[in-house]
């Protein structure tokens, strides 16, 4: 009798499971303070400070409230509009129209996916207030263009840096690019807490009106620090803050962030290694960040057309790899359309989009399941025709010595 071994399918992403997370969880829940703004908390917030060089770190509930709270903070409104990314998640748009503002959305740079900073300057109007810049895997967009286009048309420059967290590289530390950041600790991200996420802060006018805004409304904070001698509803403001139980894991994780980063950049290299001949042969080109700087949050690759992405991904499906491609251009969402506009197409993003496929990449990823992931991989070749092809066809394509779907 013969058996056949069904292997376990390997996710895309699985979060990572910090040493001392559960100690610390029980550290919480056995105390008298499990609401937001505890011991845990400052220690999360200073290790961020360390890991990042930003001068204030607010943890929030989520890396989208952080966009909602930097974007409410430079003070756009009805009228303005904020310049970002098409290529992007749809939190940085949503922080924009919840403002009252119009984001306008952008063209990517063709290799990197990152927002362009020559089609930026094209979509500078007289309503532009801000740039919203995300760098995409963890690949730094090319900074100083972004701020010296802020710089000289008086514009806000914000950062979502949910992929970058504790990169430096090239004389710049992400999350300090601009005058705030937003970090996302979402249980896909390099460190995280399930959900959470922080405000970095560079800009020390706004971080007064942060705190209250944080605390829903109130000068809480300042109130803590003996301040005020009672606390009241001082401006607008939510409810952003994370309970100490988020902030116990989060701090446990971030402890460990030299190791989750070892595991990511070792599987990161291992693909670009092995995986190379492979693109060569197939056309398909692999994630290439600019002077190797990236903070290994995900790899991708581009296949030639969206109809052998589409073939890509059913393939490693069926090889029970969980691959998957990445965001549908905001502009052309249903969303995007109705709250946005574009000043010209993004035809870049578009074509970046519909090429791009993510391979599995998380910490705990056994050298086993890569090997798996890359022989999949390399497994994909021609694809069959549906109907059989005529000889005449078949022998034109041998001799260009190219797979038909590849051409
Ligand atoms: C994850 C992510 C967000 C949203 O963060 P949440 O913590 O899930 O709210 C925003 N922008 C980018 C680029 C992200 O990857």
């Amino acid at each position: 009798m013969t058996r056949v071994r069904v292997e376990q399918r390997i996710p895309l992403s699985k979060p990572f499971h910090a040493a001392g997370e559960l100690e610390q969880l029980e550290r919480v829940l056995a105390g008298d303070h499990v609401h937001g703004d505890g011991a845990f908390t400052a220690s999360a917030s200073e290790r961020l400070r360390d890991l990042t060089g930003a001068p204030h770190v607010l943890l929030t509930t989520s890396g989208t409230h952080a966009l909602e709270m930097m974007t409410r903070l430079i003070g756009v409104g009805p009228g303005d509009e904020v310049i970002l990314p098409t290529f992007t998640f749809p939190s940085a748009a949503n922080a924009v129209v919840l403002a009252g503002a119009t984001p306008v959305f952008v063209d990517s740079d063709p290799v990197t996916g990152n927002l362009d900073p020559q089609h930026v300057a094209d979509a500078i109007g007289p309503r532009t207030r801000a740039i919203s810049i995300m760098h995409y895997g963890g690949v730094p967009v090319d900074v100083p263009a972004f701020q010296q286009l802020t710089a000289e048309h008086g514009l806000h420059l914000l950062e979502d840096n949910a992929h970058g967290l504790g990169l430096a590289g090239d004389g710049v530390r992400l999350g300090t690019v601009g005058a705030m950041a937003a970090q996302s600790f979402h249980d896909t991200k390099n460190v995280h807490c399930g959900e959470g996420g922080a405000l970095l802060i560079s800009d020390e006018t706004v971080l007064l009106r942060a705190e209250i805004m944080r605390e829903k409304g109130t000068d809480r904070a300042q109130f803590l620090r003996g301040q005020v001698d009672k606390y009241s509803w001082a401006d607008l403001g939510s409810s952003y803050l994370p309970s100490e139980l988020n902030a116990a894991v989060l701090d446990a994780q971030l402890r460990e962030f030299d190791v989750i980063q070892g595991h990511r950049h070792r599987i990161w290299d291992r693909y670009a290694a092995e995986l190379a001949e492979w693109a060569h042969d197939r056309g398909a080109t692999l994630m290439d960040p600019p002077g190797g700087v990236h903070a290994a949050h995900l790899f991708f690759l581009l296949l030639p057309d969206a109809g052998v992405q589409q073939e890509f991904l059913r393939h490693l499906q069926a090889h029970g790899v969980g691959a998957a491609f990445h965001y549908v251009p905001l502009h052309s969402s249903a969303a995007g359309r109705r709250y946005g506009r574009v000043v010209t197409e993004p035809q870049h993003a578009v074509r970046f989009a519909e090429r791009l496929v993510r391979l599995p990449l998380w910490p705990a990823m056994t050298d086993d399941e890569v090997d798996r992931v890359i022989t999949a991989v390399r497994a994909f070749g021609p694809v069959t025709p549906a109907a059989p092809a005529a000889p005449a066809a078949l022998a034109a394509t041998a001799s260009t010595g190219q797979d038909s779907i590849w051409a």
